[in-house]
């Protein structure tokens, strides 16, 4: 996959209230105008998208139990985008992408906000699939309840995985680039008190939108803005977050062994075959020899 030249995003932890809460926020803004520019997409869905690659990053550390624990979001709502889909990984790693890049809705006139909602869809659903190493992948799903991704995103951590939890999401354009995007999830620990949830919530609700947070605070000070009054210890390091696929072109290659004898025939004398990559949209350019390779007899497979 080509690495484009943007500097990484980060992830912060942090835990509050001795503990009672756990804190985990991203500043993905870079995260998101790479997929913004490697699908192309349009104002609303670039928002879709960036609220659910940073959801994704989140829910990886949240419900990881290892730094290679990796976590699939699919989002499948009624909208005119189609499915959205994300993967995270607790390492940082992201990926996604949206059935249509293309689609768009004007300004929402009841808030002069990005319709979301309108462009995702108010019903449908939500599925967490948590990948894992040696064993068969374990989903859960909800119903959307909003279609606006945060709100959707915090029910099914409640209803499905029993983590009661605040959720922040947010992706904010100036001048067609993506200036502000990432997210926050404060986690109710087991043993939290009464008192905690409802100076957490007052200060969700007196903080405003994640994003014209992370525009005039720093990432670090938009979570102790969550967190006011609970004494938040933040984690020293701050760790790099990308948008990085699992593609390569011998993946891409190899993905070609599926097709007949015939069919990769046929491919060789057109000269070779184009390979794209849903999640990263990268186009591999297969040569002829590339793909006649594949039917020579595998001699590593024989010894
Ligand atoms: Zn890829």
């Amino acid at each position: 996959m080509q690495v484009l030249d943007i500097p990484a995003s980060y992830i912060l932890r942090g835990t509050a209230a001795s503990g009672t809460l756990r804190v985990v926020a991203i500043d993905a803004t870079n995260i998101v105008e790479e997929a913004r520019l490697r699908h192309r997409l349009s104002k609303t869905a670039t928002a879709a998208l960036g609220r659910t690659l940073s959801a994704s990053a989140l829910l990886a550390i949240i419900l990881g139990k290892k730094i290679d624990s990796r976590v699939n979001l699919r989002i499948q709502g009624d909208g005119p985008l189609g499915f959205i889909v994300a993967e995270g990984s607790a390492d940082g790693r992201v990926r996604g992408y949206v059935r249509q890049p293309g689609a768009d809705l004007p300004i929402r006139e009841s808030d002069g906000k990005l319709d979301v909602s309108g462009l995702v869809g108010k019903t449908g659903e939500l599925a967490v699939t948590r990948l894992l190493d040696n064993a068969e992948p374990w989903t859960g799903s909800v119903e959307l309840v909003s279609g606006e991704l945060a709100e959707d995103v915090a029910y099914y951590l409640a209803s499905s995985e029993q983590i009661p939890s605040a959720v922040q999401l947010g992706v904010y354009e100036e001048g067609g680039r993506v200036a502000r995007a990432g997210g926050l999830i404060v986690q109710a620990m087991p043993g939290v008190s009464d008192k905690t949830l409802k100076a957490l919530e007052a200060n969700i609700a007196a903080m405003g939108s994640f994003t014209d947070n992370l525009r005039r605070y720093s990432l670090l000070e938009v979570m102790e803005r969550a967190t006011q009054g609970l004494d938040l210890v933040a984690a020293s390091e701050a760790q790099a977050a990308r948008f990085q696929c699992r593609c390569s072109r011998e993946r891409a290659t190899d993905s070609l062994a599926f097709f007949g004898p015939d069919e990769r025939q046929d491919m060789v004398a057109g000269g070779g075959q184009e390979v794209v990559c849903h999640w990263c949209n990268e186009h591999y350019q297969i040569t002829p020899g590339e793909i006649a390779a594949l039917d020579a007899p595998d001699v590593r497979a024989q010894a």
